[in-house]
C-alpha cells in the first residue's frame, strides 16, 4: 500500500492536484460557511451542494473510478485518491448531500442489471444529476434484510408496490428510492426479494418526516433526518426491477459490501482536529485543557483509534481500487469506526462535560459540530445493520463456526 504520490518525480500528478485544488478554490471556496448538521441545513445549502455535486459529476471527479462509458470518472487509484484527499481538505463529503442510495444503487446496477439498465440509471447518479435514498428498513426489523414485507406484484408491464419503510432518507428532495422488495412471500428466504428503481415523483409514495430521530454521519458526511415512507398501490414499470425478479438476495450481496465498508474510504475527522485544537486552546482554572493530565491521557486514546480508524479505511481503499481480493476487511473497517465513534463520543464528554452535550452553537465547540459527534456516537451504531451484525458478517468471513469461509460481495 503506497499512498506516498510523489509528484516531485510525477509532475502529471502534481499538475493534475493543482488542477484539482484550482477547481476547488474557484467552485468551492474554503470560507463559504457548511452547516455543521444537515439537520440545521437550509435550503439553500442544499442547493448549494447540489450544484457542487452536479458540478463534480461533469467533470467525472463524483465518482472518478466508476467506468466513464455509466458517467464515472474512469480514473486510476492515483488521480481518485488526489481528488479525495483535495475534496476533504474543502470539507465536501462525496456526494456533497445525502445520497446514500445512489453509489450502492450504481454500483449494484452496474453488477447485477442489463445494458439499458446501466444507460438508463447510471449515468445520471454518476453525474450528480439525481439523489437516490436507499429504502430498506420495515418496522419489523433492519438487520435481517430477508424479512422485507412490502410487497411487489407483477400487473402487465409494471409492478404494484404496497407497504412501508422506516429509518430512511435524508435531507430535503430526492429523485429516485434504491428498494428491496418481497416478490413472492409464498418462496424461501432469500429468494423472494427484488430491487426496484422506484422514482420519487411516483403517485401513492407518501413521506413522513421521524422528528425525533435525527442523526449526522462520520466526518462531515450528510445523514440528516429520517422518514418512513408509504407504499399505497404504487406502480413502476418492470423495466425498474434490477437484477431478475426474486433474485434480490445476489443484488443485496454487491449492495452489501458497498455499505459495509468494502470501498473504503481516505477521510479526515475534522470534528477531532477542532476537538484537539480547542484543548488546546481552552483555558479551565488558567491553564489549556490540554495541559491537565487527564484530558492529555483522553487526546492521546483518541488520537492512537483516530489513527487506526483511517489506516483501515485507506487499506480497505487500496484493496478495492487496486482489485485485490476481498473478505472481511470493508465490514472490519466499518465496525472499527463504529466502536470507534462510540469510545470517542464517550471521552469527549468526560473531557469537556456538559459543554461536549450541549447543542447551543453558543457553548459547545466548534459551532455545534463536537455535540453532534457525541450525539451521533449511538446513533451510528444502527445504520445498514446493526455492530451486532458487523460482528457475524466478520465471522461468517472468516469461516468462523462454518466450514467454509463466505466470500465479499461482488464490486464493481
Ligand atoms: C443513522 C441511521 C441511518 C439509517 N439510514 C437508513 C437508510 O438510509 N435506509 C434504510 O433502509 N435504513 C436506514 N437505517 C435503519 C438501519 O438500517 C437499521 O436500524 C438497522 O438495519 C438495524 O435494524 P433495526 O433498527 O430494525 O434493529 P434490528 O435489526 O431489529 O436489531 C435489534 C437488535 O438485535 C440485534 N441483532 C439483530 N440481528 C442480530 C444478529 N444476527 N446477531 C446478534 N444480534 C442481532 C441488533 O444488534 C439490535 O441490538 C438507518 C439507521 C440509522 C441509525
Amino acid at each position: 500500500m503506497n499512498f506516498e504520490l510523489n509528484f516531485a518525480t510525477n509532475p502529471e500528478l502534481r499538475a493534475f492536484e493543482d488542477e484539482v485544488r484550482t477547481w476547488l478554490d474557484a467552485n468551492a471556496p474554503k470560507d463559504v460557511p457548511r452547516a455543521a448538521d444537515p439537520i440545521r441545513y437550509t435550503h439553500e445549502e442544499f442547493e448549494w451542494r447540489r450544484d457542487i455535486g452536479r458540478k463534480l459529476g461533469a467533470k467525472g471527479w463524483l465518482f472518478p473510478t466508476f467506468p466513464s462509458e455509466y458517467g464515472g470518472g474512469g480514473l486510476d487509484l492515483d488521480r481518485a485518491t488526489i481528488i479525495q484527499l483535495a475534496l476533504d481538505d474543502y470539507r465536501i463529503p462525496v456526494p456533497p448531500y445525502y445520497n446514500s442510495g445512489g453509489p450502492l444503487a450504481a454500483a449494484s446496477i452496474l453488477v447485477w442489471g442489463t445494458e439499458e439498465q446501466k444507460r438508463f440509471f447510471v449515468p445520471p447518479i454518476l453525474r450528480g444529476e439525481t439523489v437516490t435514498w436507499q429504502l430498506l428498513t420495515e418496522p419489523q426489523g433492519g438487520s435481517d434484510l430477508a424479512t422485507v414485507t412490502t410487497k411487489a406484484t407483477r400487473d402487465g408491464d409494471d409492478y404494484l408496490i404496497n407497504g412501508q419503510k422506516v429509518f430512511v432518507g435524508g435531507a430535503y428532495e430526492f429523485d429516485y428510492a434504491w428498494t428491496i422488495v418481497n416478490t413472492d412471500p409464498l418462496a424461501p428466504r432469500h429468494q423472494n426479494v427484488s430491487w426496484l428503481m422506484v422514482p420519487a415523483s411516483s403517485e401513492g409514495m407518501t413521506r413522513q418526516p421521524l422528528d425525533l430521530f435525527t442523526v449526522h454521519g462520520a466526518g462531515e458526511s450528510p445523514v440528516g433526518p429520517k422518514e418512513a415512507v408509504f407504499f399505497d398501490n404504487v406502480r413502476v414499470p418492470a423495466f425498474n426491477l434490477v437484477g431478475g425478479e426474486n433474485n434480490g438476495w445476489k443484488v443485496a450481496t454487491t449492495h452489501l459490501e458497498y455499505e459495509h465498508g468494502g470501498a473504503g474510504h481516505l477521510r479526515n475527522i475534522w470534528v477531532l482536529d477542532e476537538f484537539f485544537q480547542y484543548c488546546k486552546e481552552t483555558k479551565f482554572r488558567g491553564k489549556p485543557l490540554s495541559e491537565n493530565q487527564d484530558v492529555r491521557d483522553i487526546l492521546a486514546d483518541v488520537w492512537a483509534d483516530y489513527q487506526v480508524d483511517k489506516l483501515l479505511g485507506m487499506h480497505t481503499f487500496w484493496l478495492h481500487h487496486t482489485k485485490r481480493p476481498m473478505s472481511y476487511e470493508g465490514i472490519q473497517s466499518t465496525f472499527y469506526h463504529r466502536m470507534f465513534s462510540l469510545r470517542t463520543s464517550q471521552r469527549i464528554q468526560q473531557a469537556l462535560g456538559y459543554f461536549g452535550l450541549v447543542s447551543d452553537p453558543q457553548w459547545t465547540p466548534n459551532d455545534g459540530r463536537t455535540e453532534v459527534f457525541v450525539r451521533y456516537g449511538l446513533g451510528g451504531l444502527h445504520g445498514g445493520g446493526t455492530h451486532d451484525t458487523d460482528r457475524v458478517i466478520m465471522s461468517r468471513r472468516m469461516g468462523l463456526g462454518r466450514n467454509a469461509s463466505e466470500a465479499a460481495g461482488q464490486m464493481v
